[in-house]
């Protein structure tokens, strides 16, 4: 039955009312739906469908037809301008215990433990519910194919588990109107169709569009029709799989006689669906954090050995094997500015740096993916080692020339297609059996020169793992550099010794140079991003320092300047840093400091320097400081220019004083 949009008037009825509710159609025309539905039900309706667009469950009346009483389920929902009735007979079940069944199938499902087995609990539980003779899943896959994951049938008849069908044959659009719907039975594909008679005061309604898709039971499509053919069938249930991307998959059932299937029975299936879809989905959250679990325990002891100075080869041969099962991988190497190194099966080494030139050229944020590399023009002209899929995550730090790739080999496989072919298949005779009688092909196609894909979650996975591997690298560098003038052994020890303080130290004040500091700056980036946790960057200017230098000669600026660095360095907690960042102008790093520590620290600072004197010259001089806090986006320049522009703001705001980041 067809209502209008308040429920108070039927404006169509199908012809076949009379059997059901002992009015004839035309007689129920123009009519209130209380006359056929009873005040109780027809007001409940009303209400629910005030705010929702459907009813919450089904609702049931009783009838005595041909003095037998009848129960009728009845089911509504809102469509376009109207509202769409479903009432149907509750054919009594016998003696079967429905709920000892379903429970029991429940239980089941509760307990798989893999998508593939859960997949072969639902077809077995939806068919022995429902007797059909054939019970498919079907999944659809990133690009609307679907493949048949699991199937149980009755003795004698071909299965069809594994094969795909094109998606061509279920289209998007239907796809998601059947997302929405969830349900659809077709008892008999034979059955007559009965008509809708309409009341003549339909247009007076303002009814315009009746979309009757959203109904469970309705005359098949001429798609469905198409399918049943190719399957000898005569009825059809289809149940949805509903993620939160859309549809991921369907349950259809099939069989060769006409299939009754009682409200009940497919309302029992149905809650098997549900209770299967909730799992599915659960049980691929607990495969991709078990993942993330391992991928992050490697990296918890990953961070011990960038402090043990672990190098990145050592690192390869330590941690290869197992980032190669993780990843799903046949090979791995990374780039970094100072080395390139590779482990297991990868392209030669010319290729990876090629690889990270072009990277770096081409790519912009985040993870680079590919399963056909051999058609990427980032392989152009490369040897690629029979490596056919890359998973390559930038390594952070400013010279961002560093990356971390894995990689994956060819993959043959062998789909078993029904539909149309594409121009390019190879097709073979089809392998259906007696029962399957296909008006189109079936054919094999033979993938060749892909990998398997990447997941989105082993691209985050590759991003967070080159962080560690950034940090192991910049770590490794200084030890290289170390190493390399070890090589000279005696005769150079003490130059190394000075050359070493000279990487890193500055030689007026004896603190830290820009280098170091530099380093320091991107360590504390790259901590900050990984823990969230803050930290501030002072900048700090002398105040008038050309005076000083004009008033007490070079020299005396020269001697204030170690002064004022051993004062600042005085105030500081052990674990902040100072460095000279150039001339008269020098830089804090406060670890784990929020804006307030960095100002207090500040204040400190601005004080200390103020109070500060040296004996050849009788006044003091004062300092300008800036406070910039870590943003999550900030790269290292980003960070001292705020600095600098906050030490600017200072200056101009009467110097020897304090300015922040805040509003810059
Ligand atoms: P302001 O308050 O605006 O910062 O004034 P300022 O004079 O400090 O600013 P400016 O940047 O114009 O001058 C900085 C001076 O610091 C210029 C230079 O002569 C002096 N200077 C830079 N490096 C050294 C150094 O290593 N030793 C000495 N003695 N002076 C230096
Ligand atoms: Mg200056
Ligand atoms: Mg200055």
């Amino acid at each position: 039955m067809v209502l209008d949009k308040d429920l108070s008037l039927i404006v169509q009825c199908s012809a076949n009312a009379q059997q059901y509710l002992r009015v004839a159609a035309d007689e129920l025309l123009d009519q209130k739906p209380e006359q056929v539905l009873g005040k109780r039900i027809t007001g409940k309706a009303r209400n629910e469908l005030r705010t929702g667009s459907r009813l919450s469950g089904p609702l049931s009346i009783q009838r005595d037809i041909d003095g037998r009483k009848t129960r009728l389920q009845v089911n509504a929902f809102r469509s376009g301008d109207a509202v769409i009735v479903e009432i149907e007979p509750i054919t009594p079940l016998g003696n079967r215990r429905l709920m000892g069944t379903v429970n029991q199938w429940l239980t089941r499902l509760a307990r798989a433990e893999t998508p593939g087995a859960l997949m072969d609990i639902l077809v077995a539980g939806v068919r022995d519910i429902t007797r059909f003779e054939r019970v498919l899943v079907f999944h659809f896959d990133d690009e609307g194919h679907g493949v048949c994951l699991a199937e149980d049938l009755a003795e004698g008849l071909s299965p069809v588990v594994g094969q795909r069908f094109a998606a061509s044959d279920y289209p998007a659009e239907q796809r998601e109107k059947f997302a929405a719907r969830e349900v659809r039975s077709i008892p008999d594909l034979g059955a007559d169709a009965v008509p809708v008679v309409s009341s003549a005061a339909l247009s007076e309604h303002r009814i315009r569009d009746i979309d009757a898709s959203g109904t469970v039971l309705r005359a098949p499509s001429r798609r469905q029709r198409n399918f049943l053919d190719d399957f000898n069938a005569r009825s059809l249930l289809s149940l949805a799989i509903v993620g939160q991307t859309g549809l991921w998959g369907m349950v259809t059932c099939i069989s060769a006689t006409p299939m009754p299937l009682a409200p009940t029975l497919r309302d029992a299936a149905r809650t098997l669906v549900t209770m299967a879809t909730q799992r599915l989905f659960l049980l691929k959250a607990r495969m991709e954090s078990s993942f993330l679990l391992q991928v992050q325990e490697s990296r918890d002891f990953l961070v011990e050995d960038v402090k043990a100075g672990l190098s990145p080869t050592a690192m390869l041969e330590k941690y290869g094997n197992e980032w190669l099962v993780f990843f799903r991988a046949a090979g791995l190497a990374f780039r970094t500015k100072g080395e390139i190194s590779g482990f297991g099966v990868t392209p030669p080494l010319k290729t990876i740096a090629e690889f990270a030139r072009r990277l770096e050229q081409s790519h912009g944020q985040g993870a680079w993916v590919s399963s056909r590399l051999r058609n990427e023009p980032l392989a152009a002209g490369l040897e690629l080692n029979g490596c056919c899929g890359m998973l390559a995550a930038p390594l952070p730090g400013e010279d961002s020339e560093g990356w971390l790739m894995f990689f994956r080999p060819e993959h043959d496989r062998t789909f078993y297609w029904a539909g149309k072919p594409d121009s390019d298949a190879l097709v073979s005779a089809p392998a259906s059996g007696q029962d399957l009688h296909r008006t189109f092909s079936a054919w094999q196609e033979e993938v060749r020169g892909t990998s398997d894909p990447w997941k989105p979650i082993e691209r985050q996975a590759a991003v967070d793992l080159g962080e560690d591997v950034a940090l192991l690298a910049s770590a490794s560098e200084i030890t290289r550099l170390n190493e390399m003038l070890r090589e000279e052994q005696q005769a150079l020890a003490r130059a190394n010794e000075k050359l070493r303080e000279a990487v890193s130290h500055d030689s007026l004040t004896g603190i830290w140079n820009r280098y170091r500091t530099e380093q320091e700056l991107d360590k504390e980036l790259a901590k900050a991003r990984r823990h969230k946790l803050p930290f501030c960057v002072l900048l700090l200017d002398v105040d008038h320092f050309k005076r000083v230098n004009d008033t007490w000669g070079h020299e005396a600026g020269d001697e204030l300047l170690g002064h004022i660095a051993c004062e600042v360095n005085g105030v500081l907690r052990q674990e902040d840093h100072i460095g000279r960042w150039g001339g008269e102008e020098f830089v804090v790093v406060a670890t784990g400091a929020a804006r307030e520590d960095g100002v207090i620290l500040a204040e400190r600072i601005r004080k200390a320097v103020a109070g500060g004197r040296i004996s050849r010259m009788p006044e003091g001089v004062t300092a300008s400081i800036g406070v910039a806090t870590w943003r999550p986006e900030d790269k290292r320049k980003e960070l001292v220019a705020r600095a600098d522009r906050a030490m600017y703001a200072a200056k101009t705001g009467g110097r020897n004083r304090i300015e922040t980041d805040q509003g810059l």
